[in-house]
């Protein structure tokens, strides 16, 4: 191998950058939806087909993308949501990162039709190395459609580590179950292979949608959250310790919107179990923690499930106290006035 360094073509560039963000059809998934919701959708579509590895379309009713920045969209470091290094440090949007479309238009084909209010829509498509066409007018209503096929077709490795069409399928599920708990305004629609396998309509208040994932019985027993203190807010819903399961899988933590997994906050959930739960077991929750934006960091990792507090301590702390408050109030979520 010769020993001159080179720059890489930008299209191996985008592969290897989209390894960090694109593991399996449920990164498209999130990406996607991401987009869709800072777009302002109150209503998505998601169609898959063979689990996703042959098709994902996301389709939803917000802003749109202008005609003149739809091949600037599938660029990469391209976005509309990030100007300037200031803005990082206070990130309101779920993506910022101008990389996720670049990412998947490396790595399948992909189209994308948009249109805003009022404006034609244009679509174009895209053949991962191949020169962008000039966008072409489209019908479509206000709104953006996009349509990925063949996942990993040109990437063999990723392809490779793919799992059973069932176990890509629930990563997809879960994820859409996640999406429709972070807003309470949102309608959400998962079909597969033809066949519609989730929906949660716009109008669902919380508890439908915490029965929907959770199950019917659930909401009955379990505990509204609702604490605020210096700047920090938390809600929803903490399962009592004696719905707790085996597995931590229906434990969802937003922070601003957004899902994250953090060792550290997890750490001050259990805790706050740690005298009525074994090791092991797991209460379920749905908890919305809120803060200023500029109060953390998300740009910490490609996928943005982690970020950086300011005042970590405080925030585990808050977080701990609020769940012992809440627990030992113990107010049923389903009251009277939980409907407000
Ligand atoms: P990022 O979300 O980090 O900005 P993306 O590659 O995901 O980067 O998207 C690039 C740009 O394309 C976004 O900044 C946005 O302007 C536009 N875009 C992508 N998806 C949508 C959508 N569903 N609705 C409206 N605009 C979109
Ligand atoms: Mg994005």
């Amino acid at each position: 191998m010769s020993s001159r360094i080179q720059t890489l073509p930008q299209q191996l560039a985008c592969q290897i950058a989209a390894g960090e963000v694109i593991e399996r059809p449920a990164s498209v998934v999130k990406e996607l939806l991401e987009n869709s919701l800072d777009a302002g959708a109150s209503r998505i579509q998601v169609d898959i087909e063979a689990a996703g590895t042959r098709l994902i379309r996301v389709r939803d009713n917000g802003a749109g993308i202008h005609a003149d920045d739809l091949a600037l969209a599938l660029a990469p470091h391209s976005t509309s949501k990030l100007r300037a290094v200031a803005d990082l440090a206070a990130i309101r949007s779920l993506g910022f990162r101008g990389e996720a479309l670049a990412s998947i238009a490396a790595c399948a084909r992909l189209r994308l039709i948009s249109g805003q209010s009022g404006v034609r829509a244009c679509e174009i498509s895209a053949e991962p190395g191949a020169v962008l066409p000039a966008p072409a007018p489209a019908a479509h209503p206000a709104g953006t459609t996009i349509e990925v096929r063949d996942l990993f077709f040109n990437v063999p490795a990723r392809r490779k580590f793919l799992r059973a069409e069932q176990t890509e399928f629930l990563h997809i599920l879960e994820l859409i179950k996640a999406f429709s708990l972070a807003r309470s305004d949102l309608g959400l629609k998962l079909s597969h292979n033809g066949r519609t396998v989730f929906s949660i309509s716009a109008g669902a208040d919380l508890l439908e949608r915490v029965a929907t994932v959770f199950g019917r019985g659930f909401a009955a027993r379990a505990c509204r959250v609702d604490v605020a203190d210096r700047g920090l807010q938390l809600s929803g819903i903490a399962g009592q310790p004696a719905t707790a399961r085996s597995q931590a899988d229906r434990q969802y933590l937003f922070l601003n919107g957004r899902l994250i997994r953090d060792r550290r906050l997890n750490h001050a959930l259990r805790l706050a179990y740690s005298e009525d739960l074994g090791a092991g077991r797991h209460a379920p929750l749905l908890l919305y923690l809120t803060m200023d934006a500029g109060d953390f960091d998300v740009n910490v990792h490609p996928t943005k499930h982690e970020v950086r507090f300011r005042a970590a301590r405080d925030v585990h702390d808050f977080l701990y106290s609020a769940l012992r408050q809440a627990l030992a109030d113990a107010v049923p979520a389903e009251q009277p006035d939980a409907a407000a």
